[in-house]
């Protein structure tokens, strides 16, 4: 498996026992990739990998991503940025709300520099060649909707284990199943 930049082994396999499931012969399965970091947590750090391996390879000292007032996402890159002594910038959507959400004020606290921009240019921004990314800095599109946040959530599938015929995941931008269903 490639290696990871923060440890993984956390990530273990609880089976559900019910009777329900038992009668109709279903084995039913959870890969605990909420415990991979109290924060950044679940699908975030798989999507992330190759962008953070980008930044440190090529040195670039900022990440900056997009994402709405509740994005998971904005938290856990502010995070890992933290984490890797990288400056963090949220372009959020939508103009700041009197009160920020937990969620921004959580960004903030990971030293997230945030830019709100109307619904309108975010949506601008979001279109291929529209960001024009200075040299010091690695782009994430939002949630990690790219082929590289995908190519990271395919790492969840060597945690998976084997001998699964479903695999049922919840679904935002759909980066997380596509790595799934690419490399599995
Ligand atoms: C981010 C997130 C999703 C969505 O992931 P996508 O890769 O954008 O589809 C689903 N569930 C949880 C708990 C999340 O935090």
């Amino acid at each position: 498996m490639t290696k990871m930049l923060f440890d993984v082994s956390a990530c273990r396999i609880d089976t559900l026992h019910s009777d329900w499931l038992h009668r109709r012969g279903i084995r039913l399965s959870l890969l605990r990739l909420d415990l991979v970091h109290p924060v950044v947590s679940g699908n975030k750090l798989f999507k992330l990998h190759y962008f953070l391996k980008d930044a440190i390879e090529y040195n670039k000292d900022t990440l900056v991503t997009f994402g709405g007032a509740y994005s998971n996402h904005l938290v856990a890159t502010a995070c890992t940025a933290q984490l890797l002594n990288k400056k963090s910038r949220g372009i959020v959507r939508g103009e700041a709300a009197p009160v920020l959400s937990h969620t921004l004020q959580q960004c903030r606290s990971y030293g997230m520099e945030l830019e709100f921009v109307s619904r309108e240019i975010y949506r601008q921004m979001q279109e291929p060649g529209q960001f024009i990314a200075t040299e010091d800095c690695i782009v994430i599109p939002e949630g990690g909707y790219h082929p590289l946040g995908a190519k990271g959530a395919g790492l969840i599938t060597t945690l998976a284990g084997t001998g699964h015929t479903h695999i049922a995941v919840a679904s935002g931008t759909a980066t997380t199943l596509a790595g799934l269903l690419a490399y599995s």
